[in-house]
């Protein structure tokens, strides 16, 4: 099999390729096909001197997205996308397409919501599912050459790990069930068992707000680590990103072209970052005029704004503990605070990473459970983890659509994954 994103390797070769016609134009006595499959496009160049009567025919005709084998000889050509065409010799017609529905005019996105299936053969949506699949491929390659063990957390699971505003429950036999929103109480019995760990999977949100970063189905990846306390797994979140951004820029120079990216921002992102405290982000919203207090958690437009104030990611850290999940560890000296941490995404993209430091002392987190009014007996087996060899531990969640997102610079997360999942859509 050839395939096109390979195809300067056949230079003044006879190939056959298949794929599936993206484009077509004439001029004069030539004409143009552009075929993509699935690796890239590439242009064919059909002169009536040079193939069969039929082919050229063909050529004219075929309509967009119908699928053909095409055989001709490989060209280099600076001016052709991608920097090499075909000379075309031969065009079969495999299998046909009548009335495409996704044509060069302007869809409003719900149309292409409701096509998503044929949606994602576009250029720009191949750009950024490739994309995608480097962030995904970068954050596995960082975690395991730091030594952390792939530890997948069940999507099952008999509570919540946050509030359960937003659980998805499902019927588990005779009894109720709900999908993951975290992996992370597991991540947690898994740390004391390998040392540092990560999951990395879909998680579910009954987000009933529609917002651009709000999805109901989202990817995370979730590493945890024994010994590290809060301002370790800044330190690792903070070369996580780094990493996952080089790794953008040296791999998807392509895509990050065809989305017309900037990518002298993104060439930017080194450490070390802006470090501030939640109180210090209150005091900037307040200056700026934000109605905001002391104890309230920030909302997107805060997080906008936030984020807009610098060109690297912003780590906030010391949350009010009242914002936060019950297993956050607190400060000593102020236990209103949390050893949590968000990281916020520049040019306004908001929260990509969320974490901190858990609590490890069984007492305290015996009346933590009381405070947030949470049962004790579906949790006993997380108080166990305090009870046989508490250990420091800490870990945050890196959300893959809100970071694809922000390095492909799209306005609405629902792009940055191949299937979105939303309060009203649910199709395809
Ligand atoms: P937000 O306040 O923006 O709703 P959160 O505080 O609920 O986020 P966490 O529980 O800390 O988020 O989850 C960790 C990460 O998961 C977030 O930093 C974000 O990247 C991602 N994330 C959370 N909720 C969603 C969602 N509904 N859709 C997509 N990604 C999400
Ligand atoms: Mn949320």
């Amino acid at each position: 099999m050839i395939w096109i994103e390979n195809i300067g390797n056949y230079e003044g070769k006879e190939v056959v390729l298949k794929g599936w016609v993206y484009n077509k134009r004439s001029s004069g006595k030539v004409r143009f096909v552009l075929i993509r499959d699935g690796t890239g496009i590439l242009q064919a160049v059909f002169s009536a001197q040079e193939v069969d009567e039929n082919s050229f025919d063909l050529a004219d005709k075929v309509t967009q997205e119908s699928l053909v084998e095409l055989k001709g000889i490989v060209r280099k050509d600076e001016r052709a996308p991608g920097g090499f065409e075909l000379v075309a010799k031969e065009l079969k017609l495999l299998s046909s397409s009548e009335n495409y529905p996704i044509t060069k005019k302007e869809h409003g996105v719900d149309f292409l919501l409701q096509h998503r299936h044929l949606w994602i053969r576009s250029r720009k949506q191949f750009a950024i599912l490739r994309i995608r699949a480097e962030v995904i491929k970068a954050c596995r390659d960082f975690l395991d050459n730091k030594g952390f063990i792939l530890i997948d957390a069940p999507i099952l699971t008999p509570t919540s790990c946050e509030g359960t505003t937003t659980l998805f429950e499902v019927n588990y036999f005779d009894r109720k069930a709900y999908l993951s929103q975290s992996g992370q109480l597991y991540n947690e019995a898994a740390a004391a068992a390998f040392g540092r760990v990560y999951c990395f999977g879909p998680t579910f949100r009954a987000e009933k707000s529609k917002t651009r970063r709000h999805l109901t189905e989202f990817w995370m990846v979730e590493p945890e680590a024994s010994f590290m306390e809060l301002f370790d797994i800044i330190e690792l979140a903070e070369e996580m990103i780094v990493y996952i951004v080089e790794r953008v820029l040296e791999k998807r120079k392509k895509e990050l072209e065809i989305l017309e990216r900037d990518v002298s921002l993104l060439s930017n992102i080194k450490r070390p970052f802006p470090r501030i405290t939640y109180d210090e982000a209150i005091k900037r919203l307040q200056e700026k005029g934000f109605k905001i207090n002391w104890g309230d958690d920030f909302g997107g437009d805060e997080e906008t704004f936030l984020s807009n104030l610098y060109e690297k990611p912003l780590v906030i850290y010391y949350y009010p503990a009242k914002c936060k999940a019950f297993y956050m560890k607190r400060l000593k000296e102020n236990p209103e605070i949390s050893l949590s941490v968000d990281i916020l995404a520049p040019e306004g993209y908001g929260e990509i990473v969320g974490g901190g430091q858990r609590e490890d002392d069984l007492k305290e987190l015996e009346k933590r459970l009381i405070e947030y009014n949470l049962p004790r007996e579906p949790f006993e087996w997380y108080l166990d983890l305090r009870k046989y060899g508490s250990f420091i531990h800490s870990g945050f969640g890196l959300g893959i659509e809100r970071t694809v997102a922000w390095i492909c610079k799209i306005k609405h997360i629902r792009e940055a994954i191949p299937f979105p999942r939303m309060l009203d859509r649910i199709y395809p």
